[in-house]
């Protein structure tokens, strides 16, 4: 006996887009039918900015969908969206790119599902409570300090993870490492979790020898409000926090002003903020060229990490980037020419596609998780040869 064959249209489950959780941002227009659903992405809250999505789909299973995020070309990066496929998961773990096509102001999506409920969103997420678990599992290590910063608009924890010795007499190199000011750049935190796990790895010879001249400064989500809340770029005022480093106030940017003052308190030798790029499908730094006291030594420091990395990961290179700015010309609201301004050091702004590594593409994944928490942990490399030549330059002084 065979079971009756239901006819397809009367199979059809009702259609469900929902957002509302961790990171969730997502407007319905319709989605009455599975081959024409219609999605707009909101605005950062008190923000023009527009460009991070994230939502569940509830639907019938092997059944094709088509999705539609209109209005595009007004959104942050336009240029974001070329030659970009979106990413969707089922378990919430595994996200892989789906097709995707972009005819200047709508993305198109078009994806068949092995599940009822899919996941889609604009890169991986990093969870509000996954953020959490790696605060707290970093505390237990021996090395490992965690440290209340202050309280961000929305009540919650700036955190700063302190790790190595800061009282030894040796007197440790301060390197500082921040992630995520600009909350939809998610790889920045899988970046941050996997320089951290290698730190913090006892059996590591980089990491052993790391702590031995350093102790390491890690904020590994600046954003908390901006996060949970689904933003692309601003805190829960609306504010861009990567423009907010040369006056800094509680009222608009907490998160800025704790961790400028904790600065300032411990001083810094190497400053990394780890960011996200929409349009560029490479990794690559971005430096202080621009800054007043800019000079030779800054520019050899920025050479041995640039060329250590190149060495160690195809990851990394070096060709594609933002164009220099020129003498004089730096923006000091910006957190890394702030701090390089500031603290006369090496201070680098790291940007990861949303896309992929055009040098070494993966179509079925592109940028992912594992390749941000493996270059996370490739950085310790490239800071180690930095902190060798600052001892030198400690010793000869
Ligand atoms: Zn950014």
């Amino acid at each position: 006996m065979t079971a009756p064959v239901m006819p397809a249209s009367t199979a059809l489950a009702p259609i469900r887009i929902s957002s509302n959780f961790d990171s969730g941002n997502i407007a319905v227009i319709s989605a009455s039918s599975p081959d024409n659903i219609r999605l707009q992405i909101p605005n950062d809250n008190a923000s023009e900015f527009y460009q991070w999505f994230h939502f569940r789909l509830h639907s019938t299973p092997m059944v094709h969908h088509t999705l539609f995020i209109e209005d595009l070309a007004n959104s942050a990066y336009p240029k974001g969206w070329e030659g970009y496929q979106a990413v969707a998961s089922y378990d919430r773990e595994e996200w892989f790119r789906v097709d995707t096509e972009f005819d200047g102001d709508e993305l198109k999506i078009t994806f068949t599902p092995e599940h009822a409920v899919v996941y889609f969103a604009y890169f991986a997420p990093y969870s509000y409570d996954r953020h959490l678990d790696l605060l707290a599992s970093a505390q237990t290590s021996f090395d490992c300090r965690h440290e209340l910063l202050g309280e961000t608009l929305d009540g919650r924890d700036i955190s700063l993870l302190i790790v190595g010795d800061e009282y030894a007499d040796t007197k440790p190199l301060k390197v500082w490492i921040t992630a995520r000011q600009h909350p939809g750049e998610s790889m920045a935190q899988w970046c941050a979790e996997g320089l951290l796990e290698r730190l913090l790895d006892e059996d590591d010879g980089v990491a052993r020898e790391l702590l031995q001249h350093a102790v390491f400064y890690i904020v590994p989500n600046m954003n908390p409000d901006g996060s949970v809340r689904g933003h692309l770029r601003t805190n829960a005022a609306g504010v861009n926090l990567n423009r907010e480093w040369q006056a800094p106030s509680i009222e608009k940017s907490p998160e800025v002003y704790y961790v400028l003052q904790k600065m300032h308190e411990t001083g810094v030798d190497m400053f990394l903020d780890m960011h996200g790029d929409e349009a560029l499908p490479y990794n690559f730094v971005a430096g202080t060229e621009g800054n007043p006291n800019y000079d030779a030594r800054i520019a050899n420091l920025e050479h041995i990490f640039k060329s250590t990395l190149m060495s160690t990961t195809p990851e990394f290179q070096d060709t594609y980037g933002y164009p220099k700015d020129k003498p004089g010309t730096a923006n000091l609201t910006i957190g890394c020419n702030a701090v390089g301004h500031a603290f006369s050091c090496l201070a680098y702004t790291l940007e990861m596609p949303f896309k992929d590594n055009a040098d070494l593409p993966d179509a079925a994944y592109g940028w992912s998780i594992p390749r941000c928490r493996q270059l996370g942990e490739d950085m310790l490399v490239g800071i180690r040869a930095v902190v060798q030549q600052l001892k030198t330059e400690q010793h000869s002084k």
